[in-house]
C-alpha cells in the first residue's frame, strides 16, 4: 500500500479581455512552488506553498498554430504541466493504481484549458489519453494484452447523465449505486471498448457535444456541470504457474463546475437555483475535504461522502484507493481577488488529505 498526500497544483492564466479592458492588476505572483497573492484593498501579501505552482500568465500565442509558447523562460505551457502532472497518472496507471486528477477553481480561471485543452493547446486528458496507446502499441508483442474503455459522464443539478448516451432517462438520470467493493458507481454507465487514440477523440467529441451548456455572464462557453471522463486501463498475463492476472487502474479526470458563488455571475431565476445546486455539490466536497484533512492531522470525524452526487463518485479519489492530482486554476487579475483567494484556501486545505492507494491485482477467474 501506498500512503501519501494528494498532490496540489496551481496555474494561473493569462488575462483575458474583459481583464484587460478592466486595466486590471496582476494580484499574483509565483516563486518555485509558492504562489503569492497580494489583496488589492490592503496590499497585505498571502503565500501558499503547493507541489507544483505554475507561472502560465505571460504566454503569447504563435501566428502559426495558437499554440501557447513561453514568452518568459519561467512561462509552463501544456507540454510542461502534462509532463508533471499526466506523466505521474500514467506512471501510476500502468504499475496498477488507480489515479485521479481533478481542477477547480472559478468559472473561466483556466480549468478546462489544463484538463481538456482548446485546439493546438491540448490538455492532460487526451495528452494522457495518447500517451496510453503509444506505450500499449509498443507492448503489443509482449505476452501482456491490454484492454481500455472510456466513459463520460456529467452531472448537473444532482443529476447524473452519460454523455454517450445522453438520452437515457433524461430527466431522472443515471441512479448510483453503491458496492461494498468498489464504492459509488453510476449504475448502467455506457464504457466503449477502445482501441486507439482516434476511437478516444471520436467519443471525447460525441460527449462534449452532449454536454449541458447554460451561459452566464462570467465565460458564455463554460458549462456549469461537473464533467467525469473515466479511462480504464487493465493489463492481463499469465504468471509463472500459468495463470491469468489482471492489473487494473481506473483513471478519473475530472473538470469541475465553477467554484464561483451563484451571486457574483449575475445568474437569478433557474440559474440561480441551479447555482445553488451546483454549490451544493461544490459545498459538499469543500466539507468532505476539510473532514478528510481533519482525519490526516489525527482526528476521527466523519466524511460526509453522502452528501451529494459529486463526493459520492469522488469518494475513491479523494480518500480511498486512489493516486490523486488538484488542479487549483486562478485568475490574475485583482478584480477577481476574493474567489482566487477562495481557491487557494481550498487547494491549501487539500494538500493535507492523505489517500491509500493499493496496486490492483486479481486472478481473471
Ligand atoms: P474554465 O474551464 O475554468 O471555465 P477555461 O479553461 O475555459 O476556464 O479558460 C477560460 C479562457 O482562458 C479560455 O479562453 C482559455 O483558452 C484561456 N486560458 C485558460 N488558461 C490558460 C492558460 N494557461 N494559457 C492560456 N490561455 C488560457
Ligand atoms: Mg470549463
Amino acid at each position: 500500500m501506498s500512503e501519501e498526500n494528494l498532490k496540489v497544483a496551481v496555474r494561473v492564466r493569462p488575462f483575458n479581455q474583459r481583464e484587460k479592458d478592466a486595466n486590471s492588476k496582476l494580484i499574483v505572483a509565483m516563486s518555485g512552488n509558492q504562489t503569492l497573492i497580494t489583496n488589492p484593498k490592503t496590499n497585505e501579501e498571502k503565500k501558499y506553498a503547493f507541489d507544483y505552482s505554475y507561472w502560465s500568465h505571460d504566454g503569447f500565442r504563435t501566428e502559426s498554430n495558437g499554440y501557447f509558447s513561453p514568452e518568459s523562460s519561467n512561462y509552463a505551457d501544456q507540454k510542461k504541466v502534462f509532463a508533471d502532472l499526466g506523466e505521474g497518472v500514467l506512471n501510476n496507471a500502468w504499475e496498477g493504481f488507480n489515479a485521479s486528477l481533478f481542477a477547480y477553481g472559478q468559472t473561466g480561471s483556466g480549468k478546462s484549458y489544463s484538463v481538456v485543452g482548446y485546439g493546438s493547446n491540448t490538455g492532460i486528458v487526451p495528452m494522457v489519453c495518447e500517451d496510453i496507446f503509444q506505450k500499449a502499441d509498443a507492448k503489443k508483442n509482449s505476452q501482456i494484452t491490454i484492454e481500455v474503455t472510456f466513459s463520460m459522464l456529467e452531472i448537473y443539478s444532482e443529476v447524473v447523465r452519460d454523455l454517450l448516451n445522453p438520452t437515457a432517462d433524461r430527466k431522472t438520470g443515471l441512479i448510483v449505486r453503491e458496492d461494498p467493493k468498489i464504492g459509488f458507481y453510476p449504475q448502467g454507465l455506457n464504457k466503449k471498448l477502445v482501441d486507439s487514440y482516434d476511437d478516444i477523440t471520436k467519443l471525447m467529441n460525441e460527449g462534449t457535444a452532449n454536454r449541458t451548456i447554460a451561459a452566464t455572464n462570467m465565460n458564455a462557453t463554460s458549462s456549469r456541470a461537473h464533467t467525469i471522463v473515466t479511462v480504464n486501463l487493465v493489463q492481463k498475463y499469465l504468471n509463472e504457474s500459468g495463470k491469468e492476472i489482471a492489473k487494473s487502474s481506473m483513471i478519473n479526470l475530472v473538470d469541475l463546475a465553477g467554484s464561483e458563488r451563484a451571486n457574483a455571475t449575475g445568474a437569478t431565476g433557474d440559474r440561480l437555483k441551479e447555482g445553488a445546486a451546483i454549490n451544493l455539490s461544490l459545498t459538499s466536497l469543500g466539507n468532505v475535504i476539510s473532514a478528510l484533512a481533519d482525519n490526516s492531522s489525527g482526528k476521527n470525524v466523519k466524511v460526509p461522502y453522502r452528501d451529494s452526487v459529486l463526493t459520492k463518485l469522488l469518494m475513491n479519489a479523494l480518500g480511498g484507493n486512489s493516486k490523486t492530482i488538484m488542479i487549483a486554476a486562478i485568475s490574475p487579475a485583482e478584480i477577481n481577488y476574493d474567489e482566487s483567494l477562495s481557491t487557494l484556501r481550498y487547494a491549501d486545505r487539500a494538500k493535507q488529505i492523505k489517500t491509500k492507494a493499493m496496486v490492483n491485482e486479481d486472478p481473471t477467474e
